[in-house]
């Protein structure tokens, strides 16, 4: 999954982007629900919130490395909910 840094202005671009619906408004700024981040696997080739954001605040998040296969798991088992 990824994470949103406080670097974040709340500009609120990036959750429309994601086909997850994974980024929500937080206490202070936007946040990733790590259990919904596929990083975009499944989707596109590239996590769409890090394309789209003005200030570059997103990154890997350190307490949820998952492999790309972990990450297609993810994104079917999501899809299975719809
Ligand atoms: Fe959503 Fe993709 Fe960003 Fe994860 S990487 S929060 S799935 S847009
Ligand atoms: Fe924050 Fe970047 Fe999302 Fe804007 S696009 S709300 S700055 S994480």
């Amino acid at each position: 999954a990824l994470l949103i840094n406080d670097l974040c202005i709340n500009c609120d671009v990036c959750a429309p982007a994601c086909p997850n619906e994974a980024i929500r408004m937080g206490e202070t700024i936007y946040e990733i629900l790590a259990s919904r981040c596929t990083e975009c696997v499944g989707h596109f080739d590239e996590p769409q919130c890090v394309e789209v954001c003005p200030v570059e605040c997103i990154d890997p998040d350190p307490d949820h490395p998952e492999t790309r296969e972990a990450l297609l798991e993810k994104s079917l088992r999501l899809a299975g909910e719809r």
